[in-house]
This record gives C-alpha cells, structure tokens and sequence, in this order.
C-alpha cells in the first residue's frame, strides 16, 4: 500500500479567520480565549480536510510564524524580551512585532512599557513567505520547551488522526539565522543538538512513529562546514525509537543528494516538482531501508496535476519500491490559497484548470487510490482530470499566436538605447533645466479612507464611471498642488486609482484572472493575493496614460509615469507553469514597453517603472543567478529602452542589497535609479560606488516604513555621505518608496524637510 501524508497546510483560514481574530486581539478587542477558540477551530477544521491522508502533520499551525515557533521550543528568544513582564505569548507577539496587545502603542501613556524591537523578518527561501529570524551570539543557549507541540497533539488526538509531528531541522533551523556578534552560528550546534535528542525524547514517549523533520537547506548551497554539520547532527539525532523524515523542499537536492542518502534517518521527502530530475538519481541511491516521499503536487503553484501523467511515472516506481514510496505535496501548502471552492465568481472554464490546498489534498487522494486499487477505482475522477487538462492546453484563452510571434521576433536592439547615458544625460538636463540634487517621490501619496472608498464604490458598480474618474481627477490635482506648494521638481500623479502596484496592471492586461479569496499569508496576519497568470499577456489598451496626462496637464514642471516592471509582475503573481518563466517575463515587457511607448507620445518625459521585486526571483542555487539576471534584467530593457534620448527612464527597487547584483541593475541602463538607503546610513552606496556606477542615482532619504519624520538636518547629512561615493550631478533626493502607507501629516512635513534639505545643499555648492 502507497502512503500518503502532507507537509503542512495553509493556517490562515479559508476565510482569513485567524488574521481577523490575531488582529482584534492584538487592538484589544477581544482576549486570549477568543484567538484560542479560533485557532482550535482552524486545526481541527483542517485535520477534517486532510482526513482521507494516512499522515497528517501535526505542528504546523502558528499564530505567526512556524520558525519562531521553533525557537520557542528551543527556549530561543531575544535577551531583550527575556525579563519583560507578560505570560509566553505576550512575549511571543513582543518577538513577532515589537509590541504585545497590552503596549498598544498609542500615544495616551497608559501603559509604561514601551515597545521592544521587533525580530527582523526575512523571506522563508525563494517564497514571498516572511519568517522572524533568529538571533544567535557565541552565548546563545537553548532550553526545550514543547508545551505548544503537546498541545496540538493532544488536540490532534483528540480528533483520531494518525499525527505525524512537523519541525525545524536544527541544520536550518541554524542556516535560517543571523549571528549578531560576528561569531560563528555552526558552532552551536552542540549546544543545539542535545535540546532536539530532548524533543525527539518527549515525541517518543508519546508513541510517536513518524516527525517529519524539514531541512529545506538543503536545496541550496552548503559548503562543507554545512555539510558536515548534516552529518553530526543526524548521526546524534537518529534513534530506534522514532522514525525521521528528511523534509527537503523548494528545489533540487543537487549535488546534497549523496549527503542526504547517507544521513542515518527514515526517509527521505523530495520535492518532486522542482526537484524532478532527482527523482531517478535518489531512486538508484536510497538505502533499501529507507521511505521515499515523492512531492509530486505542486505546492508552489495554483494549477491542477495532471494525475494521468503522473500515474504514469509513479505506477513503475510504486512497483519497485512497494510500501516504501510515499507520496505528498511538494511542500508545505502554506504558499497556496485554502479552498477553490469559494471562489464561486471565477470563469468556470478557468477555474476548472486550477486547485488550491484543499484540492490538491484531492488530487493526492486520488494517486493514491489509484495506486493501490488501480485506475479503475477512480477513472471518473481520473477522465475528469484528463479533460481539465486537455483544455487548458488547447484553449484559445490560453494561446494567442499574435503575442508569441512578438515574442519570437524580439531582437537585441529592441533593449538598447538610441544613444549611451552621458549623451542621453545633457540632453535631458538641458531640456528640463533641472537644479542639481533635484527632488522627486517613488509615485504613491496617502491612500486616505476617501480613496479607498471611492475605488471600491467603483467596483462593487455603487459609483458610475464617469463619478469616480471626477474623484479621481480630484484627487490627482490636490496631490499636484500639494507637491507644488511643496516644491518637489518632478512630480508623480499619487497613484489613487491603484489598490497595488502588481493587480493594477494585472486587471488591465489580458492572460490575467484574479481571486476572491485566493490568500496566502506573507507574515503574521498579513496575507496577498497574488493574480494568477494564465494564458499569453496582451495589453488591449492604454493602461495609465489618460491618468498621467491628466497629471501634466495641472502643472508645468514634469510629471513622471508610473509603471510596474515585468519582473516584480512575474515575482508577485502565480504563473503558468506550460512554459518556462523567462517566456511570461518577455511577453510582460512587450506590453509594459506599449505602455512607455504611449506614454511617450502623449508628450510624458520621464518614466519610472518600477522592479520592487526583482531582487526576490533569485533562485535558491547561486549556478542559476545568471541566467535569471539575464532575462529579468532583458526584460525591462525591453519595456524601457524603446525611447528617444529626451525620455529619462527611471527604475525604482525597494532593497539595499545590491551587492551580488550591482553588475545586472547596471545593464538596466536606466537613467536614474531609486533605492531604499535611509537605514543602512549610505554604506550600501559603497557598492555603486565601487563598481563605478555610470547612471543617476536617487538613494531614499525618508524612511517610509516609519512614523518618524527626517529632520532636514538628518537628511542633508545623508545626502553629503552620499555625494561622498557619486558625484554630486548625479545624485537625486527622494524618499526610499512609495508613500501609500503614510499619512499626510506625516508626509507634509518630511517632504518639506526634504526639499529644504536640497536646498541647502544646492546652496552649499554655489
Ligand atoms: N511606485 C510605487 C509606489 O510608490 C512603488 C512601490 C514599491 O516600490 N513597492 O507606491
Ligand atoms: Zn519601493
């Protein structure tokens, strides 16, 4: 008989029930008990949806995040909430978000305890998945503490599931941290490893076979420090009491494969989908005692499987490998929405082609019945299945042939600009007459509660279209004799008639489809909604053109349009997965590049187009980092460089690291860049510096992520560090991204600090 089980499912709820009950809980609203009740009925709601699984995992629910979990457990938390007052979880939520319910943080001063620092956040691998990072110095000590993990067991007894406890490898569980004192954080692992023999103790005592132990690292690079920690590690941990899973995920094991083969455990999980072309290679490897987990349902992506294909392939091994082949998702379902079912609004032929957490759990089902009682047991299921398939590969709405012909006669020239920046740059200076330091925004104002009403008075058909334009309008000339009064040189629209910088163009274009409550959680109770791309990308018609033209006309300094690249497109949504993501990114550029194009003949000089998210679609192996930079960075100069020398091209990316790929955003060739540096003091210039950065460049001043208000004093201070690293005609003044999520009472008056700031400096040099 084939086993099958899963890794972990989505916590959130399909409803988003458990953001709802954190956040009341958090504004005080509502107590402890009630974010518990909530939480108890997620679990055992789901634990009934993954009922027909023999292995369901117990563990994988948290009320924010599944590593600080971990480090619970590990008695891991930040010497600085140690000896704050409060029980466990208020400490857990001080870790989480820099403050418990009761520091609420108001300004009233009711209560004395101010708030702690947060723990950073980073993203969980190559996910959009945010996770708290530990913190580790050469004095970090561990004390178990499985109170939570005993808790949902018990509860999953309760319910009579066969409970397969998930957690943290300690190797990962390492690799996911920071060392804060320099040291080395390996060397812990022998203060670690005693506290996982002490888990793994209290697991067995509670008549536990399997723990699925995730060691997702190990999909990645390691160099042999890391690799013999692996060995150390699972020679201590492996026992004959318990059995251990192997949990790898999120790609290929590589060349890890030989290391994971060896390691003393049970068996051994592999992502099927990304990690395909192991598949051979660990069946001819693993030990004969072991239990090979197939992932072979994707768990990374919305698409339905196509189970006759996979039966195909699986029928042979299930042969040779008997009881020993599990199957399962690739990964954890967090990274997918809950349940197509309450999308009852979608294109019926659309949604026939997809599957979220619930129905891929149904997809599994279906494998492994038809493994074990033959295809017969479940040839309905299985003809249903063939023809989904069948017609999301033939459909029409899929495949338009004029937009891959475009594709294919995509040449070089078409990402080079007419003339080489220096050129391009005294022509535009000239014609604009721009002071140096010149002064500009990301693109986004205040999102007030008027505008968010009015876009979804819009949608939901409560405002006709020509009212909500009027509103619009409105709003677009208040933002531009703001940034006059102010004295801003080159002013943005605001950005009103967007909800967000990826579903706006989305909506606009074709091969887009969008969800109602297709979530997925970023971190803690924030979750997106990524669109879904579903067939080749077509723009039918100008997307902010009028928009922007309306702009200019309000005003005479120039107003910047205001895009969003192909790849922060392509990394923020669920794409197909019938061709390569290269091909999607290309056909995104071929329509953003229409929109600069229009854009450029409605008379708009200066565009920006934005790649917030470029950066996150480096893959997890350092080998493959080129061949991304490669077409990502292709891309935009696609959508960018089709415009004459008097069109400065900007691009704006919200990061500081750009070390590893300073060489990529230079090929950009965009005229200015805007970056994040109010908070890393400038040093991250070094880099543009170092690599002799040729283009203008617009390092964030203000940091938007904070109420604080830069003082003019701060900010000429930052701008002199950085005209220390690039010549000061180069440099512009601007804060580090949009400002959506501020208030105008707090950007008033960073703004104006701004703006004196540069004049001060202009003053400085005359
Ligand atoms: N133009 C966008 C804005 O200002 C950029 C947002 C971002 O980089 N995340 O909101
Ligand atoms: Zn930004």
């Amino acid at each position: 008989m084939i086993t099958t089980h899963n890794l972990g499912f989505p916590r959130i709820g399909a409803q988003r029930e458990l953001k709802f009950a954190l956040e009341s809980y958090w504004k005080g609203d509502t107590g402890v008990a009630e974010l518990g009740t909530t939480a108890n009925k997620l679990r055992k709601r789901h634990w009934q949806l993954q009922e027909q699984l023999d292995w369901l995992p117990v563990g994988d629910f948290s009320l924010y995040d599944q590593v600080l979990d971990m480090s619970v457990t590990l008695g891991h938390l930040p010497e600085r909430v140690r000896n704050l007052p409060g029980n466990e979880l208020t400490t857990y939520f001080r870790v989480a978000r820099g403050r418990a319910p009761e520091d609420c943080g108001c300004s009233t001063g009711h209560t004395d305890e101010p708030g702690v620092a947060a723990g950073e956040m980073t993203k969980w691998f190559d996910t959009n998945y945010h996770y708290i990072v530990p913190e580790f110095s050469a004095t970090t000590e561990f004390q178990l503490n499985p109170t939570r993990l005993l808790t949902q067991l018990a509860e999953a007894r309760n319910t009579g599931i066969n409970c397969k406890p998930v957690i943290i490898g300690p190797v990962t569980y390492l690799w996911l941290g920071k060392s804060k004192d320099g040291s080395n954080r390996l060397a812990l692992l022998n203060r670690l490893l005693p506290i996982y023999r002490q888990l793994l103790d209290t697991l067995a005592q509670q008549d536990i076979e399997w723990v699925q132990v995730d060691e997702p690292a190990l999909v990645t690079d390691l160099d042999e420090s890391w690799k013999e920690a692996y060995r150390t590690a699972y020679n201590q941990l492996h026992r004959d009491d318990l059995k251990l899973l192997l949990t790898t995920y999120f790609g290929e094991l590589g060349d890890n494969l030989e290391l994971a083969c060896d390691l003393p455990v049970n068996g051994i999980h592999l992502d099927a989908v990304r990690g395909v072309r192991d598949v051979q290679r660990l069946v001819g490897q693993l030990p004969a005692d072991r239990i090979l987990s197939l992932g072979v349902i994707d768990g990374r992506n919305i698409w339905k499987s196509d189970l006759n294909a996979l039966l195909d392939t699986l029928e042979p091994l299930h042969r040779e490998f008997g009881d020993s082949l599990w199957l399962a998702p690739s990964c954890s379902l967090l990274h997918v929405p809950v349940d197509l079912d309450s999308e009852t609004e979608l294109d019926p032929e659309i949604k026939s082609w997809l599957a979220f957490a619930k129905q891929k759990l149904e997809e599994l089902v279906i494998l492994g019945r038809a493994l074990n009682e033959g295809r017969e047991a479940v040839a309905g299921a299985l003809v249903d299945n063939r023809r989904a398939i069948a017609s999301r590969r033939q459909s029409t709405r899929v495949h338009n042939q004029t937009v891959k012909k475009a594709v294919e006669s995509i040449t070089a020239d078409l990402g080079n600009r007419l003339s080489p920046y220096e050129q391009r740059a005294s022509v535009q200076r000239t014609q604009w007459s721009l002071p140096l330091y010149p002064t500009t925004t990301i693109g986004s104002f205040p999102q007030t509660v008027e505008i968010r009403q009015t876009r979804s008075q819009y949608r939901t058909g409560k405002l006709n279209e020509a009212d909500y334009r009027a509103r619009m309008e409105a709003e677009i000339r208040s933002c531009i004799r703001q940034q006059e009064e102010l004295g801003l040189d080159v002013l943005v629209h605001g950005e009103a008639e967007r909800n967000d910088m990826v579903e706006y163009f989305g909506e606009l274009l074709e091969g887009f489809v969008f969800t109602r409550f297709g979530w997925v959680q970023s971190y803690g109770s924030r979750c997106v909604k990524p669109p879904i791309i579903f067939g080749d990308i077509r723009r039918p018609k100008p997307m902010t053109v009028e928009w922007i033209k309306y702009a200019q006309a309000q005003t005479d300094k120039p107003v910047k349009g205001m895009l969003t690249g192909p790849a922060t497109i392509l990394n923020w949504s669920f794409v197909r997965d019938d061709q390569p993501r290269s091909d999607t990114c290309r056909q995104l550029a071929l329509a953003i590049r229409e929109e600069v194009l229009d854009l450029e003949k409605a008379g708009v000089k200066i565009i920006q187009i934005d790649e917030a998210a470029l950066r996150e679609g480096l893959p997890l192996r350092h080998a493959e980092w080129q061949t991304y930079l490669d077409w990502a960075v292709e891309a935009f100069r696609i959508a960018a460089n089709g415009v004459a020398d008097t069109t400065q091209i900007h691009t704006h990316m919200c990061y500081s690291e750009f070390n590893d790929i300073i060489e990529a955003i230079t090929r950009m060739d965009a005229d200015v860049i805007t970056i994040e540096t109010s908070r890393s003091d400038m040093e991250l210039l070094d880099v543009f510096d170092n690599f002799r950065y040729p283009n203008e460049i617009g390092p964030g001043v203000y940091d938007i992520h904070s109420p604080n208000i830069p003082t003019q004093e701060q900010i000429v201070n930052l701008m002199q560090k950085a005209a220390q690293r690039i010549p000061a005609e180069r440099l512009w003044v601007n804060p580090d991204c949009g400002l959506k999520t501020r208030r105008w009472d707090e950007v008033l008056p960073a703004l104006k600090n701004m703006i004196d700031a540069a004049h001060e400096l202009r003053e400085a040099v005359n």
